[in-house]
């Protein structure tokens, strides 16, 4: 069956082929500045690579030049877009009612609508996304899988807020996390290298990318993440602050330069992690060479060591709700392509039996790898992460 992975956004379209089962990558690419006059798309078949500099003014357009990539006589992969079988789309938000991918019908889409006000710069892209594949691919099963649903297992205690009770109760306010797709597949993954059945597995994942978060895994399930109501908590990242002191909102937002909502909004989001404090990159390669040129008083080595500070506390508190953890993960661009980066997260752990093998951090980049030392107790493992992949197979289960 060939499967069709959509991640639409406000202003991108992500798409990727396969066949599956086997998850073969027939073709991949990227539509960018979607309604802008700028737009453009990458198309990718193999190593060639093709640059369509086309207006894109909106969604439907892209969807549709997309499908005439994929056939067209130079560049495509089909002979006509009836061989796709089915689409999985990425949904950022499935709010409390899904745990799983789901085949999607009229009470889907609904769901997905009234999560609008939990995610509103990702679920209403995301539906336009599914709509206008709707109306390309009349007939085609498609398949939604959000990105919320693997930390739907979270106990009570762990989501919940100490907040009155009526702001969950009226406003649906608790901790939903996120990144589901990636701590999922990582999961799975790990526990193959591990030698053992995902609900036999403990967990620490820790996908490090622009955006970070970690997830306690117990028995194969997301029993914590670090993620909350929205993806701004937790870890230090690119742009975002991660946890602060709450009290922090009101405070600035008592002076002028802070007054508006959307001023702190931008800030929190936008301004703060790693370039915030750096005040030069939010790339950790931009600040990993900076932080070599400008010496260990510098912004850049400041935010290197509150990434790592926080990623190092975090597996901490995580290592204590596990009470016996099987392996601590790494992915994203930083967890997968950064061995000082996991080096400094996990220094001095050897106390809960966390012994890296510095060689082997040290030894490849963007493979599977146990970079553990022998006997380590907790095994430390680098999973390059595949979400469009993780879509692809949750697609083709629910659909075949
Ligand atoms: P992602 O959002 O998963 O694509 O990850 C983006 C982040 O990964 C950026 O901060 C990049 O600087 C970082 N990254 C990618 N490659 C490397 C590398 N070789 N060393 C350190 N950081 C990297």
């Amino acid at each position: 069956m060939i499967v069709l992975v959509i991640n639409c956004g406000s202003s991108s379209i992500k798409y990727q082929l396969y066949e599956m089962p086997g998850k073969k990558v027939l073709a991949r690419g990227l539509a960018e500045k979607v309604g802008e006059e700028s737009s453009f798309l990458t198309h990718r078949r193999d190593d060639e690579k093709f640059e369509i500099a086309k207006p894109i003014p909106n969604h439907k357009i892209g969807i549709e030049l997309i499908l005439s990539c994929l056939t067209d006589a130079s560049m495509g992969v089909l002979k006509n877009v009836k061989e796709i079988g089915a689409v999985g789309h990425r949904v950022v938000h499935g709010g409390e009612r899904y745990s799983d991918a789901m085949r999607i019908d009229q009470d889907v889409l609904s769901c997905i609508e009234e999560c609008c006000d939990l995610a509103p710069l990702h679920n209403p892209p995301n539906l336009i996304g599914i709509h206008e594949c709707r109306n390309a691919l009349p007939g085609v099963p498609m398949v939604a899988v959000f990105d919320t649903a693997f930390h739907q297992t979270l106990p009570r205690r762990a989501y919940m807020y100490a907040l009155p009770y009526e702001t969950y109760e009226r406003y649906r306010i608790r901790k939903y996390g996120f990144h589901g797709t990636s701590h999922a597949y990582i999961t799975h993954r790990a526990a193959e290298m591990l030698g053992k059945p995902v609900g036999g597995v403990n967990l620490v994942t820790c996908h490090l990318g622009n955006g970070c978060s970690m997830a306690a895994v117990r028995g194969g399930k997301s029993v914590d993440t670090t993620m909350g109501f929205t993806p701004l908590a937790g870890l230090v990242m690119g742009t975002r602050s991660g946890d602060i002191d709450p009290a922090i909102i009101p405070f600035l937002m008592s002076k002028p330069e802070y007054s508006k909502v959307a001023e702190i909004d931008k800030m929190l989001n936008k301004k703060s992690g790693l370039l915030g404090v750096s005040g030069a990159s939010n790339d950790m390669r931009n600040l990993t060479e900076a932080a070599r040129k400008d010496g260990e008083n510098s912004r850049a080595q400041l935010a290197i060591d509150m990434f790592c500070y926080r990623v190092k506390s975090y597996i901490g508190q995580y290592m204590a709700v596990l009470g016996k953890a099987d392996a601590i993960c790494f992915t994203g661009g930083i967890g997968e392509n950064s061995p000082h980066i996991r080096k400094q997260a996990t220094d001095g752990l050897d106390l809960f039996g966390v012994v890296m093998d510095n060689e082997k951090n040290e030894s490849q980049r963007g493979k599977e790898m146990d970079i553990s030392m022998a006997g380590s107790k907790v095994k430390i493992l680098v999973i390059p992460t595949d979400e469009e992949g993780w879509i692809a197979e949750e697609t083709y289960t629910h659909v075949k």
